[in-house]
């Protein structure tokens, strides 16, 4: 839809990470966990490495993190985006890492162990996306 043309693509949802993206739709940052052991699975997928169950349960998650890695990709620019995005590895105070765009920030300004919080941005197709954002003090 043309009026839609300035929001980010809508997700790829696929049968593990439906739960992660109709969550983000209420504002809620959630992972997989596991239903046995507990243990947490970032990215989402259907066995638990640790103990090998199928069981899987949605963990709510802080959105709190610091930065763990981060590139600025140079070329070309993602249709849809008005200038590059910084792709940031989080280490997440749940003790998993998460991939995704550090924004309200300058390029130069990024830092290791930055402390970033997740805000969420409307996607086309009615999703929304978690992005970081350093924690303001
Ligand atoms: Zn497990």
């Amino acid at each position: 839809m043309a009026e839609e043309n300035h929001l980010r693509p809508a997700p790829w949802v696929t049968r593990d990470s439906e739960f992660f993206w109709e969550a983000a739709k209420a504002e809620e940052f959630v992972g997989q966990g596991c239903a046995d052991c507990g243990a947490l699975r970032s990215p989402p997928r259907p066995m638990c490495p640790e103990c090998n169950s199928v069981n899987c349960e949605t963990k709510i998650l802080s959105g709190r993190g610091t930065v763990y890695s981060w590139v600025i990709p140079r070329h070309p620019i993602v249709p849809g985006f008005e200038k590059t995005q910084i792709v940031s590895v989080i280490d997440l105070e749940e003790g998993i890492r998460f991939v995704s765009n550090l924004c309200e920030i300058d390029y130069d300004d990024v830092t290791p162990d930055m402390p970033v919080e997740v805000f969420f941005e409307d996607t086309r197709d009615g999703y929304k996306i978690p992005l970081f954002r350093p924690v303001r003090t």
